[in-house]
């Protein structure tokens, strides 16, 4: 067999159908976030990111990089070995004590990133128990999807934050163990989970529940423990799972709960188990992080008030938003080669980067930019996006949700 010939040709398929992957080459300035340096065809230049999800820049905070700095220096570079083999760290342990605390359970456990922790965490559990049923959300991310394969457990995906559908899953599965995952805030279309009233459908039908708040962690909430924080829930969800790698700023993952569950997936889940921890730098880094966020709600608001003011300025302009009540700011196109290129032309002539949304990421039809604004994007980098949008919506001929689009983005 041409083995090189049949990858060639598995890139061809992708690159027909529009989903062969580019990706940019670009270097975050941490002085001058949320600027940053585009190696383009014609030589560096600067530009500015609106698709982090390092939703508060707090990747480039100088209390972030001075712990990690710091521990490296101390402790070396890297873990040295996985948990069992010389990797836990007195960072990490920390780190798991403040991550419990953030999200008031007795109990939790770090992984080397989210997609780890939905992916083994999930499989682990579900696994754990005997002919358990997983009802999973139709919109839930791959590493969640990943993690319900690996199980080898029956499962049963129900229509997109639809209770009656959930419920009526619930109540045909009997009395056997039951696992339901969901997400609290769903990253491509913004919108929000009914967190309670999903808990209140497992509590009437004995299911556990599992909720990844990768989204959502730092951003809401009095101290930033997400979405299930701020609707006062906490409590009532049995796993809750986030990442080290958005809001938080560094890498890694974890899943929060008690202390038999937490302690099983320590013991049994191989992505835990058989892979070197996170660098005590990394973890000393996120756990500071975590701390600053649990106290400075600064972040948090100026946060909302940009991501406010972007939402009215797009708005004005009569760009096509899908309406949200949170940071993630859709603007619809459609179809997969407009979306490419209306994201390289924002980059190629306005130094503006938000990455294009394809198929299998969001279904057909409903390719989208996906615009994060952070306490950082000022009122004249919003200024400056709403006029480039309209620059690159005009010369691409894109539908306006409004006819004229408003003067005051011209
Ligand atoms: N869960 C959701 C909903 C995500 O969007 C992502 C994507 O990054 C992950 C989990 C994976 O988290 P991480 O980036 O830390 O691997």
């Amino acid at each position: 067999m041409d083995y090189e010939q049949a990858f060639g040709q598995a890139l061809e398929a992708l690159r027909r159908e529009r989903r062969y992957r580019v990706f940019n080459e670009i270097e975050r300035d941490a002085s001058r976030f949320p600027r940053a340096n585009w190696r383009s065809p014609a030589g560096p230049r600067e530009i500015v990111i609106w698709c982090s999800n390092d939703y508060l820049g707090m990747g480039r905070h100088p209390a972030v990089i001075a712990a990690m700095v710091e521990t490296a220096r101390r402790t070396g570079a890297g873990a040295g070995g996985t948990r069992n083999i010389s990797g836990t760290s007195r960072a990490i342990v920390e780190l798991e004590a403040e991550l419990a605390d953030l999200h008031g359970k007795p109990s939790a456990l770090v992984f080397t990133s989210g997609y780890v922790s939905n992916e083994t965490g999930i499989a682990t559990l579900a696994r754990l128990l005997p002919d358990c049923l997983i009802l999973s959300d139709a919109g839930n991310h791959n590493s969640m999807i990943e993690g319900v394969r690996r199980s080898g457990r029956d499962k049963a995906i129900f229509r997109h934050n639809d209770l009656a559908h959930l419920e009526e899953l619930l109540a045909s599965a009997g009395a056997r163990p039951k696992l339901v995952l969901f997400e609290s805030l769903y990253s491509m279309g913004g919108d929000v989970a009914p967190i309670e009233a999903i808990c209140d459908l497992a509590r009437r039908y004995g299911a556990m529940t599992y909720l990844d708040e990768v989204h959502a962690v730092g951003l809401y909430g009095a101290r930033g423990g997400g979405i299930a924080e701020r609707d006062g829930v906490m409590e009532r969800v049995d796993v809750i799972e986030g990442t080290l790698g958005k809001a938080i700023g560094v890498v890694g993952g974890y899943i929060a709960g008690k202390s038999a569950m937490i302690d099983a997936v320590r013991s049994f889940a191989p992505g835990f188990i058989f892979t070197t921890a996170l660098p005590p730098a990394v973890a000393a880094a996120a756990t500071v992080s975590i701390r600053h966020l649990k106290s400075s709600k600064l972040e948090r608001e100026r946060h909302r008030t940009q991501v406010e003011k972007t939402k009215r300025a797009l708005t004005q302009a009569g760009l096509p938003l899908w309406p949200t009540e949170t940071h993630i700011i859709p603007l619809m196109v459609g179809e997969a080669g407009a979306c490419k290129a209306a994201s390289d032309l924002l980059l190629a002539e306005h130094g503006i980067y938000i990455q294009p949304i394809n198929f299998p990421t969001v279904t057909r039809g409903t390719e989208r930019l996906r615009i994060t604004p952070t306490p950082f994007h000022d009122d004249d980098l919003i200024a400056a996006l709403a006029q480039a949008l309209v620059e690159v919506w005009r010369r691409l001929e894109l539908p306006f949700a409004t006819s004229a689009p408003a003067q005051a983005a011209e």
